[in-house]
């Protein structure tokens, strides 16, 4: 991945941008320059009207955003649906509810029998500007050149560490968060925090001296913001025995104030649950709260293993998600403390009860698991 420019071949007023998003397809060395057609929504490309005049145009997607999960298929989807509609480029308002002129960049998915067109991401502030520019009966054309590069995979791995339990340790109790970022910022919140909360857990039982009858594991999940690559190879060599498999936790959707858990188990472990986190009183961590999709990794176990992730006061995440903005200043070091502690006592607690966590998923949606990884990946929570 590089930086790509795009710039106004003769609306003088706008000044250079950058721009990128993961896996996008280049324009030829000399680039593309065309005419801008804005839209706001896939509903409106899809008039036939919208429809006829994308074709051969730079299309820019300035949708609203209403919430990340109902927001994002514009980044993931905008390629191939600007695609359809002869489209020779798109370029997408960062998925992002605050801007200050930040990028945001993320996953994006093409298809095999759609063509692969340049696909960038612009901020919040040019997207509502180009729509003004077109509002007014202005023609804007843009020239785009992007010149990224795909280097070849290699091999990474998940990072794995335990303390055997005392009497099932066959059984286990995972806490995680993903160790990759993307190229913007340096991932502190995402998936740091995460990770940095996983793996203090388990420091700071280790020197409690606390080892509970199951065994508690922490795994830092490498290659989840390409699609769960890691966790999908963990899956896979433990297709046998995910049965061991007690309870498994996962931090990705921030490391602010903490509030309690959230989790995807039937009624019986929610009232677990919020029994254990009643211990958490003193530092005011002691709500639940049930969630169809938890975590990013561990998301597609949720029909098979019950899974929680940490309720944090994160309304300003995606202020921060994958933009150059996700720095160290997020993170307190206080605030990380109190989540740690949360963390760690939640996976010690059901790590340690003498009977088994259930596993009863009656309660849990019927959408079938497939479905739901789908609607996931879709949804870009690959954070
Ligand atoms: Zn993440």
């Amino acid at each position: 991945m590089g930086h790509r420019n795009c710039r106004s071949a003769r609306a003088s007023k706008i000044k250079n941008w950058r721009a990128w998003l993961g896996q996008t397809a280049n324009t030829p060395p000399e680039g593309i320059t065309a005419e801008v057609l804005v839209v706001r929504s896939f509903e409106e490309l899809n008039k036939p009207e919208v429809s006829a005049a994308a074709k051969g145009k730079i299309v820019v997607i300035n949708f609203n955003f209403e919430r990340y999960g109902r927001s994002v298929k514009y980044r993931s989807q905008g390629p191939v649906e600007a695609a359809k509609h002869g489209a020779l480029a798109v370029l997408i308002k960062s998925v992002t509810p605050f801007s200050m002129y930040t990028l945001h960049t993320g996953y994006l998915k093409y298809r095999k029998d759609v063509k692969k067109i340049p696909a960038l991401s612009i901020t919040v502030e040019d997207a509502n500007m180009l729509q003004r520019y077109q509002d007014k009966g202005k023609k804007i054309v843009i020239k785009l050149q992007v010149d990224s590069q795909h280097l070849p995979d290699e091999t990474s791995r998940n990072l794995v560490a335990e303390i055997k339990g005392s009497e099932k340790e066959q059984k286990i109790v995972v806490v995680s968060g993903h160790l990759d970022s993307w190229d913007v910022g340096v991932g502190a919140m995402d998936d740091g925090g995460g990770s940095f909360i996983s793996w203090y857990s388990m420091v700071l039982l280790k020197s409690l001296g606390l080892r509970a009858r199951r065994t508690l594991r922490v795994i830092l999940w490498t290659a989840e913001e390409p699609g769960f690559i890691g966790a999908q190879a963990y899956d896979k060599a433990h297709k046998n025995d995910l049965d061991d498999f007690t309870f498994v936790m996962e931090s990705d959707e921030g490391t602010f104030n903490p509030l309690g858990i959230e989790y995807t188990t039937g009624k019986k472990g929610g009232c677990i649950l919020k029994e254990i986190v009643g211990l958490l009183e003193p530092i005011n961590a002691t709500q639940t709260q049930y969630s169809e999709s938890v975590g990013s990794d561990i998301a597609m176990w949720a029909k098979k293993i019950p899974i929680a992730g940490l309720l944090n006061e994160n309304q300003k995440y995606f202020w921060y998600h994958h933009s150059v903005a996700d720095s160290l200043d997020i993170l307190d070091s206080d605030t990380l403390d109190k989540a740690t502690a949360v963390w760690a006592s939640v996976a010690y607690v059901v790590a340690d009860l003498k009977e088994e966590f259930p596993r009863d998923f009656d309660d849990i949606s019927k959408l079938p698991i497939n479905k739901l990884i789908e609607k996931l990946r879709q949804s870009g929570q690959n954070h």
